[in-house]
């Protein structure tokens, strides 16, 4: 039976309650004036409070809870957060659980790890803890960063075809130019390579940048700017028009590109779990999750999922926001491939994540929880980013392991509804 729950339904239902002309009037452009909001560039206390005075004027926000936002604690902090959001009026309370002993034996990433996981979803940390517990029990989760670099990808628009071929002639015999000027802004970017994608008299570059251990969409957009500007002052032919960024690298969105190539880190993970431990504690056999796993494959293919894995997002959301990644690009990084194999009786499970985005530097990593978040990891600071990677792409097996046994073994449902406690 399909529920024909469309505009046209909505319409009827709302017609019910108001005539043609209410709903007419309620959808027409407002002319009220908007009272806009006078703008803080930085964070002060002084204009949280001014902020908040016009918030419990005009919302249902309450005393009680400019006190919980703005509470004594991050009023000590405004400075620390200074650089990294604008009208700032306090911080909101995510519950954070802790996960482990993760244990990784990765080229970078190597020992027991505890994992902060900031989520309001009930199972989640659960489901994460009985991954880990079965793995460590399996001996650890092999883990390597295998591949690096983060994409910018300007747009030039010419006059013609023609134009952009001498363009592109151009940037093949300029590159190192090129990349000196984009190195130019900054000690830890590089620029690793240039490669043009031209569609007629619009042409991409892709810009693929070394950034040391920041997640690096701010560097990248500040070095290929430059790069740009160099472009513009010296080409043979000038571009009608440019944009830094022509909407093909994949920030923020999973993307073809993204999974082939990757945006930022490529990192695998995999874990052999021995039978009788697949039997003990995920209470199924190896054969019922590789069913699960087929099953689950083809609705992967069915639904036309970029890559096909179970719920990378729910383990990247949580450890974003513990630790100051951009929770933006959980868009980009939530894509990639879970696989699983019959190891002589034994249960192989593998993660790729070509596409990652992480930094132990830089961007929200060093505000004051989140940077808390990073030192339980041991990977705040210079030189933990690739460590970080594969610790993000073990914490994605976890999630996998866990997830199919719940299916296999039909508890996907209990589980939720026993840590659903507000039920
Ligand atoms: P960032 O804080 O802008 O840059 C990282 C900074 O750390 C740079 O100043 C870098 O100096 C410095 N640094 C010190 N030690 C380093 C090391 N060992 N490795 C690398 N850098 C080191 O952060 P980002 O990672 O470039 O960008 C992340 C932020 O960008 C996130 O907050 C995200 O929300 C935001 N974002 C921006 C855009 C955009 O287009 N602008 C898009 C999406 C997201 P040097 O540069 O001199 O090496």
């Amino acid at each position: 039976m399909i529920v024909p729950f469309h505009i046209s339904e909505l319409l009827t239902r709302l017609r019910e309650r108001f005539d043609e002309n209410a709903i007419n009037r309620a959808l027409m452009a407002s002319k009220r004036e908007v009272r806009r909001l006078r703008p803080a560039r930085r964070a002060s206390e002084q204009s949280a409070r001014r902020f908040w005075e016009r918030i419990l004027a005009d919302t249902d926000a309450n005393k009680a809870d400019s006190e919980m936002i703005l509470d004594p604690q991050t009023v000590a902090d405004l400075p620390a957060y200074d650089a990294n959001i604008e009208n700032m009026i306090g911080t909101v309370k995510v519950p954070v659980g802790i996960v482990g002993p993760l244990r990784v034996n990765g080229i970078h990433a190597q020992g027991d790890f505890l994992v902060p996981l900031a989520t309001s979803e009930a199972a989640l940390v659960a489901s994460y803890g009985r991954g880990a517990d079965v793995t460590a029990a399996a001996g650890g989760i092999s883990a390597a960063l295998t591949y690096d670099g983060v994409l910018r990808t300007p747009a030039f628009k010419f006059g013609s075809a023609a134009e952009t071929g001498v363009f592109l002639n151009w940037v093949v015999q300029s590159a190192e130019a090129l990349k000196a000027a984009a190195e130019a802004t900054t000690r830890h970017g590089k620029l690793v390579s240039l490669e043009p994608a031209m569609d007629n008299e619009i042409c991409f570059l892709r810009c693929r940048f070394m950034t040391g251990d920041a997640s690096g969409q701010n560097m990248v957009t500040i070095a290929t700017s430059a790069m740009c500007e160099y472009i513009v002052a010296n080409a043979p032919v000038k571009p009608r028009a440019w944009y830094v960024e022509g909407n093909y690298s994949g920030d923020k969105k999973g993307s073809f590109l993204g999974l082939l190539t990757g945006r930022g880190a490529k990192v695998t993970a995999s874990a052999t779990i021995p039978a009788d431990i697949v039997r003990r504690k995920l209470r199924c056999t190896v054969d019922e999750m590789l069913e699960y796993g087929r099953v689950a494959n083809l609705g992967s293919l069915l639904s036309g999922q970029l890559g096909a894995q179970a719920h990378y997002a729910n383990a990247l959301a949580a450890l974003f926001i513990a630790t100051g990644q951009d929770a933006a690009c959980v868009a980009e990084s939530a894509v990639g491939f879970t696989r699983m194999e019959d190891c002589d009786g034994d249960l192989m499970v593998s993660v790729t994540l070509p596409n990652l985005l992480v930094g132990t530097v830089g961007g929200g990593t060093g505000l004051p929880s989140q940077s808390a978040g990073l030192r339980i990891l041991g990977l705040r600071g210079s030189g933990k980013r690739p460590a970080l990677a594969e610790v993000a792409a073990a914490l994605c097996l976890c999630g996998e392991i866990s997830i199919v046994a719940a299916m296999a073994a039909g508890d996907f449902v209990r589980a939720h509804e026993r840590y659903a406690r507000h039920r």
